[in-house]
């Protein structure tokens, strides 16, 4: 009881829809420009060679309808509506047919972004840490076990601002699928019980302001909102 110095933080988790137990939070990943229209309103060709990644820390997890103050050291606070993976059953290696077997379900996201710092630690060559890992940056919704509904592969993906449409697509036009970002993955980590995957986000990413309300909504996974404060 008394091996810390002070008292360590409480462990991040998720709420599961049909049961009282919660998902545990171990590491959260997230894939980047997965969707060939964002990559192009990103300034870049959609590149199929090979998926890449950053990672946002488990603290930054906050549950759909929170509030949440603008963040400072940006003025460029940009929404990016995704599909979350979140992983059952560990594994290294996974090969992708059998890739769907360690995924215990899905959530909707939010990858909450300094995009103004994104773009200019990219253009230096600089890590992208300060823009993408934020305090209350990585929102979720509730988790929908693949146990209830299985494992969507197309269904309409949307988010709006103050009701105004802002993304609008398919998660079937994902460029890597769930089972090959699951695969390639786990070819660089062991993969455990507990991590969450943001899989991309469709073109249509866009500013938020103090006041704002964001929804979400991915067809058969479920909902997400956001209320922006002021700083
Ligand atoms: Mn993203």
């Amino acid at each position: 009881m008394n091996d810390y110095v002070f008292a360590p933080p409480e462990r991040v988790s998720v709420k599961v829809l049909e049961t009282k137990k919660r998902f545990a939070v171990n590491r959260v990943f997230c894939v980047g420009r997965n969707y060939a229209e964002h990559a192009i309103e990103m300034g870049f060709h959609p590149n199929c060679d090979k998926p890449f990644y950053f990672t946002k820390s488990p603290s930054a997890v906050i549950a759909s309808g929170s509030r949440i103050c603008y963040p400072e050291a940006t003025d460029n606070f940009h929404h990016e509506m995704e599909l979350v993976i979140a992983i059952g059953y560990g594994g290294s290696k996974i090969l992708p047919d059998r890739a769907l077997s360690h995924i215990f379900g899905y959530a909707c996201g939010l990858d909450m972004t300094r995009r103004d710092l994104q773009i200019s630690l990219r253009e230096r060559g600089y890590p992208w840490c300060i823009s993408k890992d934020i305090d209350n940056g990585a929102v979720i919704g509730s988790i929908r076990p693949a146990n209830m509904t299985g494992h969507p592969s197309k269904g309409r993906i949307w988010l709006s601002v103050n009701d105004q449409i802002r993304q609008d697509s398919n998660i079937n036009q994902l460029m890597w699928s769930v089972p090959e970002i699951v695969s390639d993955l786990s070819k660089f980590y062991h993969l455990s019980p507990g991590d969450l995957i943001y899989s991309g986000t469709p073109s249509g990413v866009g500013a938020v302001l103090p006041g704002d309300l964001i929804q979400g909504e991915i067809e058969e996974v479920g909902s997400i909102s956001l209320r922006i404060d002021l700083r």
